[in-house]
C-alpha cells in the first residue's frame, strides 16, 4: 500500500469506527484528552481533519492534564501547546496541584515508586472529568487503542474484576451520570498510529513518564506481543473476545452514587480520590491501597491523640509538614475537592 493510500485507510476505518458507534451529533462540543503523546496527537490531528472532511458540525477542544512530573509532563505540555497553535484549536490545562494540592512528583516522595501510578490513574481521571465539566464539554475522547483495550482486558480477566471487564470494551461508558468518553481508536493498532504520525511528520512527545513501573500493564502487554508472534489477529479477537462476554445475573455489580465528600461520582460512600487524598494529607499514603484496616487503625490512633492534646478533627497533624491543619501554607488541604474548582473565567475559550 502507497503512503497515500494508508492514510486514506487509516483515517477512514476511524470515520467508520465514529460513525458506526454513533460517537457524535452535531452542535456537540468535544473535548480530546490531550497528554502531548503519539496516541493523542494523531488524535487531534485526525478528528479535526474527519470534522471538516465529514462535516460532523462539533466543535473540538484540547484538555489536558498536567500531573506536575518534572522533566516528563511539563516537556509534553509544550508539545501540547505547540499543538493548539498547529491544529487551531482551544486549550485548557488542568493540574494536580490546583485540584487537589499535590502533584506527583510531591506524590512519589511520600508514596515511593511503588504504588505512584495508583493515586496518577485515579487523580486524573477526576482531573480530565472536572476540566471537562467546567469547559461545558458533551463528551471526552481519548487516543485508548486496540492493544491498550486487549491488554485492559487481559489485566481485568487476571484481577477477576467483572465490573471493568463487563465496561472495558464497551466505545462509549459513563453514559450513565458521569460525562461519556468515546474511544474513536478502539480499533486502530498502535503500529498503524505511530506509522500515520511519523509519515505525517506529527509533533509529538515520545519519552516515557520518569516515574512508570507500571510493571502490571507491561506483563499484559509482553504477553499479548509474544500471542501476535503465533496468532496475528490476537489483538483484534482479545477485544471482540471482551465485547462477547456475558455475565451471570447473580454477579453483583457496584451501585453507582456519589461521594459524600466532593460529589464525584462513585461506587462507594466516599470516592477513590478522596480516600487516597486523606491518606496523603495526614501522611498515611497506604490509605486508599491495598487492604486499608492497618492504616485505618493508625489514623484513628493519630485522630485519638489529636484529641487528647485538645486539637482533634480540624487540626489534624500533617506528617508532610508537621504543622497543624490551617497554620502551615504549604497547600496541602483536605478540603473537599469541589471547594477547589478554578474560577469559571479560566476555561473560556
Ligand atoms: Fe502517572 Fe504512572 Fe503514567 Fe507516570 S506512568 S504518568 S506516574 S500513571
Ligand atoms: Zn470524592
Amino acid at each position: 500500500m502507497c503512503k497515500d493510500c494508508f492514510y486514506h485507510a487509516f483515517e477512514e476505518e476511524i470515520h467508520h469506527t465514529i460513525v458506526t458507534g454513533n460517537l457524535f451529533t452535531r452542535g456537540e462540543v468535544v473535548a480530546v484528552g490531550a497528554s502531548g503523546g503519539k496516541d493523542s496527537t494523531v488524535l487531534a490531528y485526525v478528528m479535526k481533519l474527519l470534522n471538516e472532511r465529514h462535516d460532523y458540525g462539533i466543535k473540538l477542544v484540547l484538555l489536558s492534564v498536567d500531573e506536575g512530573i518534572t522533566g516528563y509532563r511539563d516537556d509534553s505540555l509544550e508539545t501540547v501547546k505547540r499543538n493548539q497553535q498547529q491544529y487551531d484549536l482551544p486549550l485548557k490545562i488542568v493540574s494536580y496541584e490546583e485540584l487537589y494540592g499535590w502533584s506527583m512528583d510531591a506524590i512519589v516522595k511520600q508514596v515511593g515508586l511503588k504504588n505512584n501510578c495508583t493515586f496518577c490513574g485515579v487523580f486524573r481521571r477526576q482531573a480530565l472529568d472536572r476540566g471537562a465539566m467546567l469547559l461545558k464539554v458533551d463528551k471526552i475522547i481519548t487516543g485508548h487503542n486496540a492493544d491498550d483495550i486487549a491488554e485492559t482486558v487481559i489485566m481485568n480477566v487476571l484481577r477477576g474484576d467483572i465490573a471493568r471487564l463487563r465496561r472495558c470494551t464497551a466505545i462509549t461508558t459513563g453514559t450513565d451520570g458521569a460525562l461519556p468518553r468515546c474511544k474513536p481508536f478502539k480499533y486502530t493498532y498502535e503500529k498503524e498510529i505511530v506509522m500515520y504520525a511519523y509519515f505525517k511528520k506529527l509533533d509529538y512527545f515520545s519519552t516515557e513518564c520518569i516515574y512508570s513501573p507500571n510493571a502490571y500493564r507491561g506483563h499484559a502487554r509482553t504477553y499479548i506481543k509474544d500471542l501476535e508472534a503465533i496468532r496475528p489477529s490476537a489483538i483484534i479477537d482479545i477485544i471482540h473476545s471482551g465485547e462477547s462476554l456475558s455475565f451471570k445475573k447473580e454477579v453483583k455489580m457496584p451501585v453507582q452514587g456519589t461521594c459524600k465528600s466532593c460529589g464525584y461520582i462513585s461506587s462507594n460512600p466516599v470516592c477513590k480520590a478522596c480516600v487516597l487524598l486523606e491518606g496523603l494529607n495526614k501522611g498515611l499514603p497506604r490509605l486508599g491501597i491495598g487492604k486499608p484496616s492497618r492504616e485505618r487503625r493508625k489514623l484513628a490512633k493519630m485522630e485519638e491523640e489529636a484529641t487528647i492534646n485538645g486539637s482533634a478533627n480540624e487540626s489534624t497533624v500533617l506528617k508532610s509538614c508537621n504543622k497543624s491543619h490551617g497554620s502551615c501554607d504549604c497547600k496541602k488541604t483536605n478540603k473537599p475537592l469541589d471547594r477547589r474548582k478554578p474560577n469559571a473565567e479560566d476555561f473560556e475559550f
